[in-house]
């Protein structure tokens, strides 16, 4: 294993050039492929900056704010200057997560930073049309969604790692950089919800040891999963209920879907993020195989969040309508006519359960 200590960073000239001339990252695939020579490259890369900035998705969710602050924890402990941000700042559910009270909300402006460092981001779109004003690139680009366009100037995209945190994890620990309590802590969130709990498919005995890992260095694993499962505002509940006498099932129970309106909100009091797990909901019954929920907002856009539970692929339907994800959980976003598209999209949803 390399280590940092064998990197030269003394002088200005030579920090200048690794961020400048790192060989691009491999892409490498497959269950066990070895991906230490591209997390050393990124590794390298990050560890001859002197300000960092970290920015992650849209509605962001625990693997997004967990890996960002994950990632920022440890990198301040090699003295380097770290922003996370996200164009929609700290969502309050996550404020239990160690420097989450310094998330920033995307500035105006971009600032100065030697460095820009996307992570659990498939597209740039994602990222945020604040950030996309800027017309910087980004650096470096940490993710795990199949779908990644890989826009990054450099690439760390590895979509058999069931979460970005688990990237980051493994990043820490090949570059030998300090895992401190709370970066341990923000990855374990990251890791846990985008595992659903250590269950989903791609969860593998390297996840596992790695969540040991990371309860080793310092996460407090009933209390993380406390914070992220058994701490729903009324609100949210409220939601849930009204989405819950929403459902509809068709092809003989086999798919599910909820349609959310923009009064279901302004009843229940919740925010756009609370609508976060309802979909999933609809999977703990037996015979149901794909999941959807139609969210139509005021302005007649439509967002769609799909879950399968076996074979079908609904991040290939998803792509189908410029969307993207994982095979197990995408979404689409359609910025107008979303009553016609909820028609569109479950045709598709019915043809994948019945083909031909
Ligand atoms: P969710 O349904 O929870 O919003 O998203 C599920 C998965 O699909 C996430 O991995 C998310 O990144 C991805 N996803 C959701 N919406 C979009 C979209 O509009 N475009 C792309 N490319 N991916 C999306
Ligand atoms: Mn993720």
């Amino acid at each position: 294993m390399e280590t940092l200590v064998e990197i030269p960073l003394s002088t200005p000239r030579q920090r200048k050039s690794l961020l400048t001339q790192l060989p691009e990252i491999p892409t490498l695939t497959g269950f066990m492929a070895d991906h230490s020579a591209s997390l050393v490259i990124a590794g390298r890369q990050l560890a001859a900056a002197r300000s960092i900035l970290v920015i992650s998705h849209l509605r962001p969710d625990g693997d997004a704010y967990g890996s960002s602050l994950g990632l920022a924890h440890s990198l301040r402990a090699l003295n380097i200057s770290v922003r996370v941000l996200n164009q929609d700042g700290l969502l309050p559910m996550y404020n239990f997560l160690p420097g989450s009270e310094n998330i920033l909300t995307t500035p105006a402006t971009a600032p100065i930073a030697d460095l820009i460092v996307s992570v659990d981001t498939s597209t740039e779109e994602r990222l945020g049309k604040t950030f996309l004003s800027w017309k910087k690139p980004v650096d470096l680009n940490i993710d795990h969604h199949g779908s990644n366009t890989c826009y990054g100037r450099n690439n760390l995209v590895l979509p058999e790692v069931p979460a970005t945190a688990s990237i980051i994890t493994q990043l820490i620990r090949e570059c030998g950089w300090p895992l401190t309590p709370e970066a341990a802590s923000c990855l374990f969130v990251g890791l846990s919800t985008d595992t659903g709990s250590f269950r989903y498919r791609g969860t593998s005995s390297d996840t596992f040891r790695q969540a040991a890992d990371l309860v080793d260095a310092g996460a407090d694993s009933a209390e993380l999963s406390r914070h992220c499962y058994q701490s729903m505002s009324p609100q949210r509940f409220a939601l849930l209920r009204l989405a819950l006498q929403s459902l509809r099932t068709e092809c003989g129970d086999r798919l599910a879907y909820y349609i959310l309106t923009p009064e279901m909100f302004l009843e229940s009091g919740a925010e756009p993020e609370d609508t976060e797990g309802i979909v999933e909901t609809s999977l703990n019954v037996k015979n149901i195989r794909l999941g959807a929920l139609f969210e139509l907002k005021t302005d007649g856009s439509l967002k769609v969040s799909l879950r399968s539970k076996d074979t079908i692929n609904v991040s290939r339907i998803a792509a189908g309508f410029g969307g993207g994800g994982h095979p197990g959980a995408a979404g689409i976003n359609f910025p107008s006519d979303g009553i016609t598209h909820i028609q569109t999209v479950l045709v598709k949803l019915r043809q994948a359960l019945d083909p031909g």
